[in-house]
């Protein structure tokens, strides 16, 4: 067995590489997109509540701001490292390529398991960051969302501190902000409802009834939960989730009968965590990964599915809910299989599609209804899915490739414009 190489900034550089040869770019284009063009690394000291004081990492970088200011996540993490942050930048780039919005990439993050700190050391931690960090932000530099670990309260005492620092009041400064103050109505369940939306017009190519499938989720977070949620209102079955937990890492539970979204919400809610969920039995990691499920979704973290899980999987479809969960190796084999891969640039690219329309009502100060904010995300998901989905039939190309040629052409047609190159 090959010995994969899981630094995300080298998958990210591959995939721009592969998409800048096969548009016969060069290497100056290259060059201008293998790394961010900023990279800040900050030292946060935190008041601890026993009175000790402790100093975390955090980090943003701003990938390309060609096309507009820098838009990506702030990950609280005990796995956050320089590396990860630049990936996910890059990646960021690409998908406001793909879904049209004007922004560049960016991505931040801190190294801390938020789950050991109290409340008021979060808070601490969250407003150390935007100390560390307000010059290189602004509503027209570069705009911060919640990822992993990090939720609209977190948001909320940034925007605060960024608003005392600053003196003026950006609400668009930060995206995922609490609808009570300044968020958009379907924020939070954004990303997961986009993911649904991609899977539904990937299964109707791939011949699969959602009606009647069979799905398989990897997290229950943010992401993994919404997209439970509405791809069980598009009819499906979702018989296995697989998620991880302090207390016990990883795990996964199974009901042939379907897992109930609400119940599973509920029980989270109440117990932190689906550990010790009683209406679904207890499977291991293989068994999950060889589950016979017509979809499998995977929408925790990156590097989840590499060349061993790839080769149990035996869904027809696999919808990349996290960013960067399949391995160049994975993905080889997915192809090998006629598996299709819908890529997290644009299935979970709902996410940074309400947050550009949450900047845009914060700009007018003129909020939109949920079921406005719904329909548009749609609308526009679906119009990507089908402009790539031809792109990809005309090219007879993977959609990971389509989608990376996308991106990439549109990025770099703007750099050409403002005579960053030739
Ligand atoms: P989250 O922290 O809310 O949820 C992540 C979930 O994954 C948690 O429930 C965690 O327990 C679980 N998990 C972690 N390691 C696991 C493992 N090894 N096996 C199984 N489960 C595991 O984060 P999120 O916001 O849901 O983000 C998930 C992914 O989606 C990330 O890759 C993130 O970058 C991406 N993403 C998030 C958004 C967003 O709007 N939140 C937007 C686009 C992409």
């Amino acid at each position: 067995m090959s010995k994969e190489n899981l630094n995300p900034l080298e998958s990210a550089q591959l995939q721009v590489k592969k998409a800048c040869d096969s548009l016969n770019l060069g290497n100056d284009v290259y060059e201008l997109l293998k790394e961010p063009q900023r990279m800040i690394e900050i030292s946060i000291p935190v008041k601890m509540d026993d009175g000790t004081l402790k100093v975390f990492k955090g980090y943003r970088a701003a990938h390309n701001t060609a096309i507009g200011p820098g838009k990506g996540g702030i990950r609280f993490h005990p796995g956050v490292n320089p590396d990860e942050v630049k990936a996910l930048s890059v990646w960021m780039t690409f998908k406001c390529g793909v879904m049209g919005v004007p922004y560049g990439g960016g991505k931040g993050g801190i190294t801390v398991d938020p789950l050991t700190l109290s409340q008021g050391e979060l808070e601490r931690l969250s407003r150390g960051y935007i100390q560390g960090l307000y010059k290189y932000l602004g509503e027209k530099i570069d705009i911060p969302a919640p990822d992993v670990g990090s939720n609209g309260q977190i948001m909320a005492w940034m925007v605060d501190e960024y608003i005392k620092l600053t003196g003026e009041n950006h609400m668009g400064v930060l995206t995922g902000k609490p609808v009570s103050w300044g968020g958009s109505q379907g924020r939070n369940e954004a990303t997961g409802f986009g993911v649904s939306v991609i899977t539904r017009e990937a299964a109707a190519k791939a011949g699969i009834n959602m009606k009647k499938a069979n799905v398989a989720i990897q997290g229950f977070g943010n992401v993994g939960r919404f997209t439970v949620k509405n791809v069980e209102r598009q009819g499906a079955n979702i018989v296995a989730i697989g998620e991880w937990s302090p207390k016990v890492g990883t795990f996964a539970i199974y009901n042939e009968n379907g897992l109930d979204f609400q119940d599973m919400a509920d029980f989270v809610d109440q117990n932190k965590s689906l550990v010790g969920y009683p209406k679904g039995k207890q499977i291991t990691l293989e068994e999950f990964w060889a589950l016979d499920v017509d979809i499998m979704i995977p929408a925790a973290l990156e590097n989840a599915i590499q060349e061993k899980e790839a080769k149990l999987i035996k869904a027809k479809l696999v919808t990349e809910a996290a960013n960067g969960p399949i391995t160049a190796e994975a993905d080889a084999i997915f192809k090998e299989k006629g598996i299709i891969v819908t890529p997290d640039i644009l299935s979970n690219a709902g996410g940074v599609t309400v947050s550009y329309f949450e900047w845009i009502q914060n700009q007018y100060g003129y909020y939109w209804s949920e079921e406005e904010v719904i329909e548009k995300e749609e609308a526009v998901l679906m119009e990507a899915f089908d402009d790539l989905w031809k792109f990809k039939e005309s090219r007879n190309c993977t959609f990971r490739k389509a989608a990376y040629k996308h991106g990439v052409k549109r990025i770099t047609d703007v750099m050409k414009l403002r005579g960053w190159f030739e």
